[in-house]
C-alpha cells in the first residue's frame, strides 16, 4: 500500500496532511501525485466526486512551485463556491510555506482581489469571468505559469465556459503543465484536450460502482402537487435529518424554501441568483450543522464539500443518471449510512427506469410515511 511518505513529500507537507487528518492517499492521489512530482506531463485525472481530486493536484503544485509572488498556478473552477473550496483546501495543505493563495470570482469586490494580486500571489483559483476581467485589467498575469488546472472540467463545459477557457489559455505561456480534472470525461473534454495538449496522460480511477452501497436508495411515487406535503412528512419522520433537497430550477428552489420557512422548518437555499455572501452564509451554517436542511439546484451544489449527509432528497428527479450519482454521493460517506429519496411523478416512471438501468442499482419503491408513523 502506498503512503504519503512514499511520495518523497516535504516534512512540511506531511505535517500539513496529518494535521488535516489525511491518513493515506486516495486512489486518484496515488496515481496523480507521483506522476506530477516525477514528470512534466500534461494530464487528465478522472475520478468520482468526493475522491480527493483537489489534493491530487494541490499537493504537487504546492511542493513544486517557488514562492516568488508570481502567479505560478492558475486553477479554473465553474462556480464561486468551488473556487473558495479549492482555495481553502490548498491553503490548508500549504503548511508553513510562504505561499499566497487567492480565490477570485464575480459577485465579490474586485478592488480587494486587485489589492491582493498586486501584493503578490502564487496560486490563483478563480471562475473564468473574473479571471478574464483581471487579465484584461493587466492585474492578473498568466504568462509565467507552471500549472494551468481545469477543475470539474465536465461542469465547466456544461456551463458554457469553453470559449472563456480558450481565451484564457491563449494568453498563457507554453511551458506550463495542463491538468484537467473531472468526474466524467465527455467527448467535448477530449476534444479540447486534444487541441491544447496533444500529448497527455489519462489517469483514471475506474468507478467501482456508480453508487455507494452505504446509501439506501428509495423512491416515492408522488403527484407533483403532493410533493411538498411528502417532503414535510419525510422531515417530520426523520429524527436527525441533515440533508440537501435537490430541485430542478431556481424558482422551484425558492418556492420550496419559502414554503418550508413558512412552516417553521429551518431551511435555507443556494442557487445561482443568490448573492455570494448569502450563499456562503447558508453553506457555512450548513457545514456546521446549525442549519440542517439545504435546498439547492444541481449546479449550486455541485462539488460542494459536505459529506455525511443523512439524506439526499431528489424533490425533482434528475435529468441525467450522472447527476443522480453526483447528488446521492453526498450520503453514505465515511462508513455512515445515508438515504437517498427520489420523488417520482407518474409521468417520470421512464426516467426512473433509465436511472436504474444506467446506475445498475435497484431503487426500491416505498410508501411516504403516514401521520401515524410520524406520531409514533
Ligand atoms: P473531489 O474534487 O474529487 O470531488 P475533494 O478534493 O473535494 O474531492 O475532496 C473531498 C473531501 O475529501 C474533502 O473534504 C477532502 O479534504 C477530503 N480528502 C481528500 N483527500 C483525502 C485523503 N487522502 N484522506 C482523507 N480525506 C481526504
Ligand atoms: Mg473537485
Amino acid at each position: 500500500m502506498q503512503k504519503f511518505e512514499d511520495f518523497g513529500l516535504s516534512t512540511e507537507m506531511l505535517n500539513a496532511l496529518s494535521k488535516k487528518g489525511f491518513e493515506e492517499p486516495s486512489e486518484i492521489q496515488k496515481l496523480v501525485i507521483p506522476e506530477l512530482l516525477k514528470e512534466r506531463t500534461h494530464l487528465i485525472g478522472q475520478a468520482q466526486t468526493g475522491t480527493g481530486k483537489t489534493a491530487a493536484f494541490g499537493i504537487p503544485i504546492l511542493e513544486t512551485i517557488e514562492a516568488d509572488k508570481t502567479v505560478r498556478a492558475l486553477i479554473l473552477t465553474p462556480t464561486r463556491e468551488l473556487a473558495n473550496q479549492v482555495a481553502d483546501e490548498i491553503y490548508s495543505l500549504k503548511g508553513e510555506k510562504n505561499l499566497k493563495v487567492l480565490a477570485v470570482y464575480g459577485g465579490a469586490s474586485i478592488e480587494n482581489q486587485i489589492k491582493k494580486l498586486k501584493s503578490g500571489v502564487d496560486i490563483v483559483v478563480g471562475t473564468p469571468g473574473r479571471v478574464m476581467d483581471l487579465m484584461r485589467k493587466k492585474i492578473l498575469k498568466v504568462d509565467q505559469l507552471d500549472y494551468f488546472v481545469l477543475d470539474e472540467a465536465d461542469e465547466m463545459l456544461n456551463m458554457g465556459f469553453l470559449e472563456d477557457i480558450e481565451a484564457i489559455l491563449e494568453k498563457t505561456n507554453d511551458e506550463k503543465k495542463m491538468l484537467f480534472f473531472s468526474a466524467t470525461i465527455p467527448k467535448a473534454i477530449m476534444a479540447i484536450a486534444k487541441k491544447f495538449m496533444p500529448e497527455h496522460k489519462l489517469l483514471k480511477v475506474e468507478k467501482k460502482e456508480l453508487t455507494t452501497n452505504l446509501t439506501e436508495q428509495i423512491y416515492y411515487e408522488v403527484k407533483q402537487e403532493d410533493k411538498f406535503e411528502a417532503l414535510c412528512r419525510v422531515l417530520d419522520y426523520e429524527q436527525d435529518f441533515y440533508g440537501i433537497v435537490f430541485c430542478r430550477t431556481k424558482s422551484e428552489v425558492d418556492d420550496v424554501t419559502n414554503k418550508l420557512k413558512a412552516r417553521n422548518y429551518d431551511a435555507e437555499c443556494i442557487h445561482g441568483d443568490i448573492t455570494q455572501v448569502l450563499r456562503q452564509k447558508a453553506l457555512d451554517l450548513f457545514k456546521k450543522k446549525i442549519l440542517t436542511i439545504l435546498v439547492a439546484t444541481d449546479v449550486a451544489a455541485r462539488g460542494i464539500d459536505v459529506s455525511n449527509l443523512t439524506h439526499v432528497i431528489n424533490y425533482s428527479i434528475p435529468q441525467e443518471a450522472e447527476s443522480y450519482v453526483h447528488r446521492i454521493g453526498r450520503t453514505g460517506r465515511a462508513g455512515q449510512k445515508g438515504i437517498a429519496i427520489t420523488f417520482v411523478t407518474p409521468r417520470e416512471a421512464s426516467k426512473l427506469a433509465q436511472i436504474k438501468r444506467i446506475t445498475k442499482t435497484d431503487i426500491k419503491r416505498e410508501h411516504i410515511p403516514n401521520v401515524e408513523e410520524i406520531l409514533e
